[in-house]
């Protein structure tokens, strides 16, 4: 028989020192019956208060049941030994995991009645091991539950694990890719080209970032994949495989094409637009400089288009658009660039083009599309275009010169009405640059002291007797001398400086008016040119009496020179204002009658006073019958809606014995007088009265 022996002092002292606690339990009621030190330091119980326990009421419940399972199965010399970890009560109520050896005490022939139980405290170990568990449980629920889809690949890029995302980015489920890789994912060709940067970036950085491959989707289409990740090691440094998170950009991808897209396309008509249009005409020029090409530029401006837009609407418009940049693009050659350069602008080049006719012929095929009427709506809507062309090398040799003569020569084809092409000349942009010098010159010519006014008499060819006078403006700038009203009124005009040209001039006229009458000067209505501009664009009506009021005159002494145009474009609000303005005292006379096309009805509606037959009629007298004709049907208009008339521009005694002969006796022409200084106009008219 063997029995624990305390009586050996050696035994004792080994069992009392031992590491680990170490106790002798009875096998059937488990309770303790020799418990050494350690044992009660573990479970916090003394030696006496152990004695009173048994093992069963120190372990949790979770763990009792697999102890005394163990216990039967040794009790019953099934095993011979067993150890678990398994957790006790500690004395405080703490629990305090162990590992639990038990065998048991033989007694020879007899089964066991006691066991040595033996225990190690492991709930450091154990409580670090709950931590690396749980741990690792976030970290799995983190890759598991992330949007990237997480892989880890063997040395030879085999697939070891991927997440699950794997099934919604590209519909495969994990255990599908186990063994593959990821070149069993792509096209051959994106394979080998995706491998080749892998094998580039890790060599170069150890690792890869930022990767985009195209990967197939288990259905077949494409998903963008941004990949980053590492290599990863033993601890011997010895290559084990790459982990890698791999992220689906295809509709970052998407967004940023369309930028792209926009940031060069015209939204409208999805044509390319200038930016782009811009740097392929570029890359066209480097080509054709090798190459000794030729590039036509085309510079297409719908005309009036402004009016669509404003009467049917810009929905219209927009169609319309979309509509013409269908027929342009259908008309295109393989070797030309059409774009739309906003509103109502497109351009276009055509490279390697053999000769003129070429680039002309592509220009009459534009023409052509705008020859038929577009449908929009059910509206048949006629549109005319303007081209203007310039050639590569002769008309400039980069993009932003080739681009400026198309369009300068389709301003003149503009000019010349609807439908015209016009090829670039040079002389063109010399006179865009006087144009341009022009205006800005213009600009400061009033406050510069520039502008000045001559009289021109109005007499009575029957007695000689001054009856009117005309005030016209004067332009002298240092630099480019004098230039004729013919040459800068219509760009006041366009450019609205008229509005404050022709306040000066009322002004002014005004101003010396009063000078005269101070002279003992009474002086005939003088009569001044108003710009159609002045009469819709501004309040002509308190301009006109604001400024009599402040110089102290009557109005009476002034008469507004209109055009034709004015009396055409009659709008209500037009006639209201010559109403209003012979309500004022003013007279009105209409200019270079008979050129404009205004009608007896029209002008039967306006409070006109006097019409000025045109200097180009009395020219043709004596020498084209036609005009006579017209002379003679302007006087017996003018008798029948009983108007005043006078004759512009008699320069000789025919002209005058004509007019006179014919019932017209009022004049105004070189033949009298020429427009004079005032000064001058002073001495030549009040010395001869006087
Ligand atoms: P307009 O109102 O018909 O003025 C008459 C023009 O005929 C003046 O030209 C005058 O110098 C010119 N003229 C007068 N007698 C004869 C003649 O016997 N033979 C020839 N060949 N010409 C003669 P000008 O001063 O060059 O003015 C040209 C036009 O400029 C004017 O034609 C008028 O339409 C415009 N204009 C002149 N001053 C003003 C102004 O203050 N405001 C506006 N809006 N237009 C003005
Ligand atoms: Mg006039
Ligand atoms: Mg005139």
């Amino acid at each position: 028989m063997y029995r624990l022996n305390m009586e050996n002092n050696k035994f004792r002292a080994l069992f009392e020192q031992a590491a680990v606690g170490v106790a002798e339990i009875d096998s059937y009621s488990g309770q303790f019956i020799t418990i050494n030190q350690k044992y009660c330091d573990i479970v916090g119980y003394s030696e006496e208060e152990m004695k009173t326990l048994s093992f069963q009421k120190l372990t949790h419940p979770d763990d009792i049941q697999e102890d005394l399972s163990n216990m039967k199965l040794l009790v019953e010399g099934e095993i011979r030994e067993f150890s678990m970890e398994k957790r006790y009560f500690h004395k405080n109520g703490s629990l305090v995991w162990v590992k639990l050896t038990v065998s048991p005490l033989w007694s020879l022939g007899e089964r066991p009645s006691r066991h040595i139980a033996v225990v190690e405290d492991i709930t450091q170990k154990k409580q670090a091991e709950i931590a690396l568990k749980e741990s690792e449980e976030k970290y799995r629920q983190l890759v598991e539950s992330t949007n990237d889809w997480i892989v880890e690949v063997d040395k030879e890029g085999k697939y070891v694990y991927t997440n699950p995302q794997v099934e919604t980015i590209l519909g495969y489920k994990p255990y599908e890719l186990i063994g593959k890789t990821f070149m069993d994912l792509m096209t051959k060709e994106e394979a080998e080209r995706v491998y080749e940067i892998f094998a580039g970036t890790i060599q170069e950085l150890g690792k890869f970032e930022r990767i985009e491959n195209i990967c197939l989707h288990k259905k077949g289409y494409e998903i963008v994949i941004e990949t980053n990740g590492s290599p990863f090691f033993d601890s011997d440094g010895n290559l084990l495989g790459y982990r890698g998170i791999n992220r689906d950009i295809t509709e970052r991808k998407k967004t940023l094409k369309m930028l792209d897209y926009l940031a060069y396309h015209d939204y409208l008509t999805g044509l390319p637009n200038r930016l782009l249009f811009n740097s392929k005409l570029q890359i066209a020029i480097e080509e054709a400089r090798k190459k000794n090409q030729k590039i036509g530029i085309l510079f297409i401006d719908l005309d009036k288009f402004k009016n669509i837009n404003d009467t049917l609407g810009h929905q219209v418009g927009d169609e319309l658009l979309q509509d013409i940049s269908q027929k342009l693009i259908s008309q295109i050659i393989e070797k030309a660039v059409l774009a739309r350069l906003g509103g109502d602008e497109f351009i276009l080049y055509s490279e390697r083009v053999d000769s003129l006719q070429e680039i002309n012929t592509l220009a009459q095929k534009i023409l052509e599309i705008f020859l038929k009427p577009f449908t929009i709506n059910d509206l048949e809507l006629f549109v005319t275009v303007s081209i203007g062309i310039s050639l590569y090398p002769e008309d400039g040799e980069d993009v932003h010169t080739l681009i400026k003569n198309a369009d300068l020569a389709m301003y003149e084809a503009k000019a010349q009405g609807n439908n015209h092409i016009k090829l670039f000349e040079k002389e063109m942009s010399i006179r865009i640059q006087e144009r341009m010098d022009l205006e800005n010159r213009l600009r400061y010519a009033i406050e510069r002291n520039e502008l000045s006014i001559e009289y021109q008499a109005q007499i009575n060819m029957v007695n000689n007797q001054l009856t009117g006078m005309e005030a016209l403006l004067r332009w002298n700038n240092p630099r480019i001398g004098y230039i004729p009203p013919s040459k800068f009124i219509p760009i006041a005009e366009e450019m609205g400086f008229i509005l404050n040209i022709g306040e000066w001039l009322i002004r002014t006229v005004c101003k010396q008016i009063v000078l005269w009458k101070n002279s003992g000067f009474t002086i005939p209505r003088i009569s001044i040119n108003i710009s159609v501009k002045q009469i819709e664009q501004t309040n002509l009506v308190r301009i006109m009496k604001h400024i009599s009021n402040e110089a102290g005159i009557s109005l009476n002494c002034l008469e507004l020179e209109i055009t034709e145009s004015v009396i055409m474009s009659q709008t209500e609000k037009n006639i209201a204002t010559l109403d209003a303005l012979r309500n004022l005292g003013l007279q009105l006379s209409v200019d270079d009658f008979g050129t404009g096309y205004s009608s007896l009805k029209y002008l039967k509606r306006l409070p006109i006073h006097k019409l000025k037959i045109d200097k180009s009629f009395v020219s043709d007298i004596s020498k084209d019958s036609n005009g006579e004709t017209i002379i003679r049907a302007i006087i017996a208009l003018a008798k029948s809606l009983d108007l005043v008339l006078i004759a512009e521009g008699v320069e000789t005694v025919e002209q005058a014995n004509f007019l006179i002969g014919e019932g017209c006796i009022l004049a105004q022409g070189f033949y009298y007088s020429f427009p004079l200084k005032p000064d001058h106009f002073f001495d030549r008219w009040i010395n001869i009265k006087k």
